[in-house]
């Protein structure tokens, strides 16, 4: 899909999006990559209203709005803040707390934490396609003590949860033209247990069939549970270096960016995760994807995302 271009580093991003207009014309282009169509009656042309943020059909005279059904839709904090916030978002490596978001924009500790919900939200990306090649599989558990621990599956401890990960594992060179590995992209889901159902279910829902999975010895991992896959096994000298790198990045994200999670919110943290890890190469790409997405996304009230008192 075409999407408008968009700035290569921050000095530009600042110059490019210091006023409203341009907010509004990159808003625009985005919620129409291949051109505006009236949704009304299909007319191709609309022009801009001065001074609202509206554009109108020359067709129908029809008032369309670029942020219906965005993040930013009738919000009275300006476009640029917005933008602000949601490129420090989309461009910070590890990631922002509400926090550290409020003291960057000098906003409200409520809007930054509402702004990063929203924003999760838009993180999600339902018609994504599923991984495929090479999969290194395996399971994490996160927060509280794995002591007492008597087996995969069982989670006793307080505030812990167990976590499937898959990634794939690309076949690349370095610049001597050797062969190396680098991990592709990544998915991750909580669940109650390891046990082969469980197994199957997040494999069915994440990984293209026929593709190669590489796991550990878990019994899990049974001929039902990899029906339809390739199963590899590692031994203890090629464990599976990169799921285990992601796994071990998750939990550092988790514990310095914000201070741990609890478990009812640990998902939403998961899939922001999963997101900055699959466009870690392409920041600005994900601002792009941020915006793309929350344009097609349904305007979420602020009654139903109370923030909670200490959420970061
Ligand atoms: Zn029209």
């Amino acid at each position: 899909m075409a999407r408008p271009t968009f700035p290569k580093t921050l000095r530009e991003f600042q110059e490019h999006f210091a006023e409203e207009p341009a907010c509004l014309n990159y808003l625009w282009e985005s919620r129409w990559p291949e051109g505006f169509q009236c949704p009304q009656c299909s007319w191709k042309k609309a022009w801009p209203i001065e001074g609202r943020r509206v554009w109108e059909c020359q067709g129908c005279s029809l008032q369309i709005s670029p942020t219906a059904g965005t993040l930013l839709h009738r919000s009275h904090f300006p476009l640029r803040e917005w933008f602000w916030g949601a490129y420090l978002v989309a461009t910070h490596t590890p990631g922002l707390s509400a926090t550290q978001l409020q003291r960057q924009m000098g906003c409200s500790y409520k809007t930054a934490w509402f702004l990063l919900q929203r924003l999760r939200r838009a993180m999600v990306h339902e018609g994504r396609s599923p991984l495929a090649g090479r999969i290194e599989a395996d399971e994490v558990i996160i927060g509280g003590p794995v002591r007492g621990k008597t087996g995969r599956g069982v989670t006793k401890a307080e505030h812990s949860t167990l976590v499937f990960g898959a990634v794939e594992v690309r076949a690349c060179q370095d610049k001597h033209g050797d062969h190396l590995e680098r991990a592709g992209r990544l998915r991750l889901a909580l669940t109650e247990r390891a046990d082969a159902v469980s197994i199957r279910s997040f494999l069915t829902r994440n990984v293209q069939p026929g593709s190669v999975i590489n796991t550990d010895g878990w019994k899990g991992y049974s001929k039902t549970a990899l029906a339809g896959f390739r199963h590899e096994l590692h031994g203890p000298e090629t464990h599976a270096l990169h799921i285990h790198r992601a796994f071990g990045n998750l939990k550092t994200w988790l514990n310095g960016t914000h201070h741990g999670v609890h478990p009812k919110y640990l998902q939403h943290y998961l899939d922001e995760f999963v997101f900055r890890f699959n466009r870690r190469n392409t920041p600005m790409a994900a601002f792009q994807t941020l915006l793309g997405l929350a344009s097609q996304r349904n305007h979420v009230p602020l009654k139903s995302m109370v923030a909670p008192e200490s959420t970061g």
